[in-house]
This record gives structure tokens, C-alpha cells and sequence, in this order.
């Protein structure tokens, strides 16, 4: 591994331009999101200008502090030669394409972020298909709390639009120092991808691996049938890669991702266990076992979490549940409109 840099956790969203490896720094903007605090948007020095991968919240205050770190690198925003961006989530997302429209910057993402983008209509809702998900979880009256909710003002501003090109699985983002190999990784988002150069020893990953939270799944306009599978699967695809420095979208750059992968399927292999005892003990749908599991690390319980918070611990739990019914551990059938699991006798 030819790690160059492996930084402090504490101070990660520190503003500014931190280096990471030759030609590459690490830029936290600061974030709307408390449980998220920032996101890192990583600018790689090339000579037709910086590639940019991820680009921040299109807000002003996320702008001024990109172009701030810019100006310290000897750039400014227009001299950006491209974003490449992990995923289509605003806080990767919707900065490109606010900077597009005034410098006409190329935007490229992961195809598999189509269906997505194309869905997208604040109209029904930010979760439209989250709140029918919720009802067949059983979970009536948290399924009217976030279809009551309407988007903030900020949400309702922010940009989502298509890119100017779509990145393919297997490709080859050419640059004149380096070559980033193009990976779909979908689960977080359908359309997930990370940027692997190979040369350098870099993995960046997006909201696929991330130092330290578990990431959410499958929360997108249009999500996929069977994200935590997805997600699993996209896990091990990294694992069977050779161990580099992890470049995450949140959070401080870690020596190695086999570290945290290891620790990502150890946790998921946990909650599979512990969504299996809960159905065992007579719990059968999957708000009735959100219900019952402890939340975050202070083991909070689920109608302590905020609307959001609930929605993504219960979305999680079906998805366990689903993963299960999958492997043969749990039937599922559906009742009402409901899925209830039972352990398979
Ligand atoms: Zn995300």
C-alpha cells in the first residue's frame, strides 16, 4: 500500500484543503445533516484542471467554502475540468450541477442513478416510495408522519437534474497522471459507484464504506427491489480488491478499506441475527421488530428516534427481514398489504 496520509479523526471537518496523497486533497463541507456533519469532496490535480469527485450541498455557504479550499490550491471554480460524483444524493450531487449551469462544468455519475434522477418530483413527496415501503412494514402511522412532511425550503431548491454523461461499470476515467477504474457499487443508491486508482493505492468510496456510521440503504426516488443484498454483495466486491487507503465521502481517510468492510458485513451479520431472534420470539413484521431492537450506539428505543430516523431503522430492519426470507431463515408472506416473516419451520 502506498498510504501517504492517514489523518486524525477528531478534526476531519476542519474547512479547508488537506492533502491526502500526491495531487489529491480531501475538502469537508460543512452540512445541513447533524448526524453527518460534512461531506469530503476530493480534488485531483490534472492538467487539463482539477477532477472533482463529489461536489457538496448546493447551498451558499457550501459554495463559499469550496471555492475558498479551491483558491488555496491555485484554482478557482471554473477551472474545474469535471466533477465525477458517487452517487446522486444532494450532498454529492446537487453542487456540480448548480456550478454547471454557470460554468458549464461536465457532471458524470453511475447509470444505475437513472431511474432515480428521472423519478424525481418534489411534487409527490421526497419519499414517495419509502412511505408505501413503510406500510408494507407495517408501520401505518409513521408512513403518514413523512408523507405529511413537506420539504424544507432548502430541499425544494435544490437542483436534481441529469448529468452530462453516464459512468459505466468496468470504465476508465483517463487522466494524465493516473487512471480512476470505475466500479458500480450499487446499495446505498442503486447507482452507486466508486473510483479506484490502482497506481496510487486509492479507494475513493463514496457513502459506500464509511470510517463511522453504517451507511443507509437503498433511500432514493426509485429504490431497487433488494438493496441490503446489493449492498452486501458491493461489501465483498471491495473486500476481493487489494487493500487501499479509504478516501470516504464522510468521515476522516482510513488506512485500509478491508478494515472497515470486515467491520461493515461483521455489523450487518449482527443485525441479521438479532432481526432472526426477534421474529423468533413472535415479532412479525418489520416495524413490530424495529420496535423491539435497541437504536445507535446509546441504544435508544425506536419511537425516541426523530420521524426520519425511524423511517431508515425501519426500512433497515425490512431489509434484514427481506435478506433472511431470502437465504431460506424466514417465509414472508403478505397479509392485508402487510409482510409478515415467520421463522421457516
Ligand atoms: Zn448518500
Amino acid at each position: 500500500m502506498t498510504a501517504t496520509s492517514v489523518e486524525q479523526a477528531a478534526d476531519w471537518t476542519e474547512p479547508g484543503a488537506h492533502p491526502v496523497a500526491p495531487g489529491v486533497h480531501r475538502i469537508p463541507l460543512a452540512l445541513p445533516i447533524p448526524t453527518l456533519h460534512a461531506v469530503n469532496v476530493y480534488v485531483i490535480e490534472d492538467d487539463a484542471g482539477p477532477v472533482v469527485v463529489d461536489s457538496g450541498w448546493a447551498m451558499p455557504d457550501s459554495r463559499t467554502a469550496l471555492e475558498d479550499a479551491l483558491r488555496t490550491l491555485g484554482h478557482t471554480p471554473a477551472d474545474v475540468a469535471q466533477f465525477v460524483v458517487t452517487h446522486a444524493h444532494w450532498d454529492h450531487y446537487s453542487q456540480a450541477l448548480h456550478l454547471r449551469e454557470e460554468f458549464g462544468t461536465r457532471v458524470r455519475i453511475g447509470r444505475g442513478e437513472r431511474p432515480s434522477i428521472s423519478a424525481y418530483d418534489t411534487r409527490k413527496g421526497l419519499h414517495p416510495r419509502q412511505v408505501d415501503l413503510l406500510r408494507r412494514a407495517g408501520a401505518d402511522a409513521l408512513a403518514e408522519v413523512i408523507a405529511g412532511t413537506p420539504p424544507t425550503r432548502e430541499e425544494r431548491k435544490v437542483p436534481h437534474t441529469m448529468p452530462d454523461g453516464w459512468l459505466d461499470d468496468g470504465e476508465r476515467i483517463e487522466l494524465n497522471a493516473r487512471g480512476l477504474d470505475v466500479f458500480e457499487t450499487p446499495g446505498h443508491t442503486r447507482g452507486h459507484i466508486v473510483l479506484r486508482d490502482a497506481a496510487a493505492g486509492l479507494l475513493f468510496a463514496g457513502d459506500h464504506i464509511l470510517p463511522h456510521i453504517s451507511p443507509s440503504i437503498g433511500l432514493e426516488t426509485e429504490p431497487e427491489p433488494k438493496p441490503l443484498r446489493s449492498y452486501l454483495d458491493s461489501l465483498r466486491l471491495v473486500r476481493d480488491m487489494p487493500d487501499t487507503l479509504l478516501l470516504p465521502a464522510h468521515g476522516p481517510v482510513t488506512p485500509s478499506t478491508h478494515v472497515r468492510v470486515d467491520e461493515l458485513l461483521e455489523h450487518h451479520a449482527e443485525r441479521l441475527d438479532a432481526a432472526a431472534a426477534q421474529v423468533r420470539a413472535g415479532h412479525a413484521t418489520g416495524f413490530e421488530v424495529a420496535a423491539a431492537m435497541p437504536w445507535t450506539r446509546r441504544k435508544r428505543r425506536l419511537d425516541d428516534l426523530d420521524a426520519f430516523s425511524q423511517m431508515l431503522a425501519v426500512l433497515e430492519i425490512e431489509a434484514h427481514l427481506d435478506v433472511l426470507a431470502d437465504r431460506g431463515v424466514l417465509d414472508a408472506h403478505e397479509e392485508g398489504g402487510v409482510r409478515r416473516y415467520a421463522v421457516r419451520a
